[in-house]
């Protein structure tokens, strides 16, 4: 927190307009799961065999300057040179986020040491069945948590990260706060879905009034041992308390591809460098502010939690309210009635994958 308050007050009065926080560093888009809601492993089978070099990833972290570093992806732990990337980013002293399902966790811990910068976020998206649901994976929930369990034994930072469609029983994920608090986890990280075109299962992406009422459910009365590793300030604006508007070089993506205009969800193109991107790119054509269509219904935390962040460590006001959202439970009588009412759309649809297609094959049927 010290390390991201002291960048953003040395960008401020440097003057920097526009400053990145966290890259968004994509080393491969493959992976050992097809969740529904994806929009990175839907690409053809000769970009998903490609990654970047460790030399490429120092390169681009680097040049964007940025403390802190995501690897999400695709799955970082199938990148051959994954412990090399993450060695090189410690001794470059980043603070490293490696997204994980979590699926070879387990397995690949002893090769990596435990650090101050790396955390393990592991990708959990609710309780067992929903998780499951979720990724289309029987079975993935009960290894995620032996893959947490085994890390915070081995004395790693590790953290869970949730995005939430629509259909979501605010109730489940409250016990699911309960679940993971109590298996040691440092805080939770949670976002709505942002509607991919690319992602299979279109129906369960969520207007901004559907995501405000659902995060208000879930984050109003909140039990003293819930951490969250996140702004308390973008909390609020999940919950519909703030306003914020779009902040997307606040979390540039890099992949195979170069610099991704405007951010980590949409491609309308890609820069060489991060200069190009910050300078040519026509930032007043994005977020929900512009009338874009693509970012009309956007909440989702590479865009708004960089505008949350650098309002909190911006002004004494914002600063205030970090310090009051920490301590504060929300209680909210209105949001309590929330948790009685029945799940919005009756039961969700599941999406699975047929077995054995050489390409994911996606069929609904009602659970
Ligand atoms: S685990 Fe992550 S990268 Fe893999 S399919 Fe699921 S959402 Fe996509
Ligand atoms: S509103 Fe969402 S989709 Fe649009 S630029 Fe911002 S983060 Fe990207």
């Amino acid at each position: 927190m010290a390390t991201v308050a002291a960048y953003v007050l040395k960008k401020r009065l440097a003057g920097n307009k526009r400053y990145p926080l966290v890259l968004m560093l994509e080393p491969l888009f493959r992976c050992n799961l097809a969740c529904a809601g994806c929009g990175k492993v839907q690409y053809p089978p000769h970009i998903l065999k490609k990654q970047l070099t460790p030399e490429e990833c120092f390169a681009a972290v680097e040049e964007c300057g940025v403390p802190m570093v995501s690897l999400p992806g695709g799955e970082p732990l199938l990148h051959p040179q994954i412990v090399e990337i993450v060695n090189g980013l410690i001794a470059r002293k980043k603070y490293i986020y490696l997204c994980t399902n979590a699926l070879e966790l387990k397995r690949r811990l002893p090769e990596f040491t435990p650090s101050k910068y790396l955390t393990f976020s592991v990708h959990l998206d609710g309780q067992r069945d929903h998780h499951d649901f979720s990724v289309c994976r029987e079975g993935g929930y009960d290894i995620a948590i032996e893959g947490i369990k085994e890390a915070v034994k081995r004395g790693f930072r590790v953290t869970t990260n949730a995005t939430f469609f629509d259909g979501t029983d605010p109730n489940s994920v409250r016990g699911f706060f309960d679940e993971v608090m109590d298996m040691g986890v440092e805080g939770i990280v949670l976002s709505p879905g942002y509607s991919y075109d690319k992602a299979p299962d279109q129906h369960h992406f969520m207007g901004r009034a559907r995501v405000r009422r659902l995060f208000r459910a879930i984050l109003s009365n909140r039990k003293p041992n819930w951490k969250f590793n996140m702004s308390p300030l973008f909390l609020e604006f999940l919950m519909g308390d703030r306003k914020y508007e779009c902040t997307p070089w606040g979390s540039p993506a890099y992949n195979i591809f170069g610099w991704q205009r405007p951010c980590y969800l949409l491609q309308d193109g890609y820069a060489e460098t991060f200069k190009e991107l910050l300078d040519t790119t026509k930032w007043e054509e994005y977020g929900v502010a512009s009338g874009n269509p693509k970012c009309a219904n956007c909440m989702v935390s590479c865009g708004y939690e960089p505008s949350a962040v650098i309002e909190g460590f911006g002004s004494l006001r914002g600063f205030w309210g970090m310090i009051r959202g920490t301590f504060s439970s929300y209680r909210d009588e209105h949001a309590l009635k929330l948790l009685n009412e029945p799940a919005p759309h009756g039961p969700a649809t599941l999406v699975k994958i047929a077995a054995g297609a050489e390409k994911p094959v996606f069929e609904e049927t009602h659970a």
